[in-house]
């Protein structure tokens, strides 16, 4: 039962957010946005395409160069408190809209405004501390005392950034939080599968305190509001989150006035599974590695490697996990998988499926969808993989694992299995035996690795891809770095 507030939310009409107010109207249409769980309409959203970007764009660009581009930085500080306080207070629509929006499950729905107070706080400490250096010039032949040079870190400019479906209001403050902090402006072009969470937030930040133009939202379809932000001429930087196939077409469309690009992309992330890990933790942590947020999840652990003598009872054991979760609409809390984000994905991970069937794979559970209505597909558990198989190889993002094994492979070795993938975004190593777990973290070829934990998160520790999983850190000072440039000033006398 949708609360008051939520279904009031819902009725709306809805488009974009430019300039501090709601703009109902939109150049291209209009997205029906479904509840994946039921398929049933819960929002329209007018679509907006480059007439919005425009606007959108002259408004951050006017903020930048008015008072926020100036505002001290305790006022800054204050309305990012002021910002995730009131995520605090609007949980339950925030929860409720997760689940109606993107179908996750319930227990993680309830994660979302925490996760948006969190990185608000932690960004709200950095501003204070954004600072240049003094440095010991001795340019021009001069002395010490004749010369004076600094370096100063400034906002880099309009931020354009571009978000997937997949954890709506966590991907979209992993952007919000460090361009506000870092004194940028935003337009911000939500995943059309779940463009709700961005309006919310906007309408949050600006009853927080941040001024008109600051924090822009332009919703439409990839093809259309997507390249128009990252083809635009008055955008300085693009921060991307989604496929790498999307990314390469970011990185061309950026080329025209060469803004800078930061990407957050794919992975095909490797467990590595030893005799020695205490499988009643290993199996459940295993399991939810690759079965959390059904399996949409760019860290998905989805291409596990267990040693031999321990293989069949870890596959067991995660098909017997993944069976005692229920499955089901996120709207009722005892169930921990929901449906995939739409039909298209759906049949996607149905398409894996039949692949696996046919390269030989052995089905221990799972591998088909579940029930009449609503996009469910049952988590799913593959043994006697081999490495050519589409589904060791690609990223599949729903809740499907691939179990391969290993034997007498030296570290090396094991890590170039590991390793033969494009992407190299998370990796975890499941060990009891130190000398193991800090051989293999150091082989390992990603941007976060976990042992005896998988894609840990915290808004300290810098997170992003090695290979074609990204360029650039987001969450912890690294992200920071995204948003700012560095001027050198040399002041000189004689
Ligand atoms: P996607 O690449 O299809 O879409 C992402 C965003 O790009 C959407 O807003 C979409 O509208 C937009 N887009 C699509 N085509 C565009 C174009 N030509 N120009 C500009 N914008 C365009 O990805 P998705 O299906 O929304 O999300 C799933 C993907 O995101 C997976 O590959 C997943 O691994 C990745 N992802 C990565 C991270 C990370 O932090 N590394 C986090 C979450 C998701």
């Amino acid at each position: 039962m949708t609360s008051p507030s939520t279904a009031a939310f819902l009725a709306r009409r809805h488009g974009h957010w430019i300039d501090g107010a709601a703009v109902p109207e939109g150049s291209e249409g209009e997205i029906v946005v479904l509840d994946p769980a039921t398929e049933a309409p819960i929002a329209r959203i007018a679509a907006g395409g480059q007439a919005e970007v425009d606007q959108a764009v002259a408004a951050a660009r006017r903020a930048l160069n008015g008072p926020w581009g100036d505002m001290p930085h305790d006022e800054r500080t204050r309305i990012l408190l002021a910002f995730a306080a009131l995520a605090e207070q609007h949980a339950g629509t925030i929860t409720e809209l997760a689940v109606l929006d993107n179908g996750m499950p319930w227990a993680i729905a309830e994660s979302c405004a925490p996760f948006c107070a969190m990185f608000l706080r932690y960004y709200a400490g950095w501003i204070s501390k954004i600072s240049g250096q003094t440095l010991p010039s001795a340019a021009l032949g001069k002395k010490p005392s004749q010369l004076h040079a600094y370096t100063q870190r400034e906002p880099i400019g309009v931020v354009g950034a571009i978000t997937p479906w997949n954890y709506p209001f966590g991907m979209e403050m992993l952007k919000i939080a460090p361009v506000l902090a870092t004194g940028c402006t935003l337009v911000l072009k939500p995943a059309e599968d779940a463009p709700l969470a961005a309006l919310l937030l906007a309408e949050l930040a600006s009853e927080a305190g941040v001024p008109p133009g600051v924090f822009n939202v332009v919703n439409g379809i990839g093809e259309s509001a997507g390249a128009a932000v990252a083809a635009h001429e008055g955008i300085d930087k693009v921060a991307f989150t989604g496929s790498t196939e999307v990314g390469r077409h970011i990185v061309h469309a950026a080329a025209g006035n060469l803004k800078k690009v930061s990407l957050e992309l794919g992975g095909k992330s490797p467990v590595l599974v030893y005799p020695d890990a205490n499988l009643e933790t290993a199996i459940p942590g295993v399991a939810l590695a690759a079965f959390m947020l059904q399996g949409q999840n760019c860290v998905c652990g989805s291409r596990v490697f267990a040693h031999v003598s321990i293989a069949e009872q870890l596959a067991r054991g995660v098909a017997e996990f993944a069976a005692s979760l229920n499955i089901g609409p996120g709207t009722d809390p005892k169930n921990m998988i929901g449906p995939l984000i739409s039909a298209r994905q759906r049949d996607r991970v149905e398409g894996f499926f039949s692949s696996a069937a046919e390269e030989g794979a052995r089905c221990m559970g799972g591998g088909a969808r579940v029930g009449e209505r609503g996009y469910f597909v049952a988590p799913t558990v593959y043994t006697d993989c081999t490495p050519e198989m589409r589904i060791v190889r690609e990223e599949i993002f729903g809740p499907v694992m691939a179990i391969q094994t290993f034997d007498r492979e030296t570290p090396e070795e094991l890590a170039a299995r590991a390793n033969d993938t494009n992407y190299g975004l998370s990796a975890s190593i499941w060990t009891q035996d130190l000398r193991t777990a800090h051989t293999m973290s150091r082989l390992i070829d990603a941007g976060q690795v976990g042992v005896n934990c998988h894609a840990a998160m915290d808004p300290s520790m810098p997170f992003g891809g090695f290979k074609q999983s990204g360029w650039g850190r987001e969450f912890g000072a690294d992200a920071l770095e995204l948003y700012l440039r560095t001027k050198a000033v040399t002041m000189a006398w004689d």
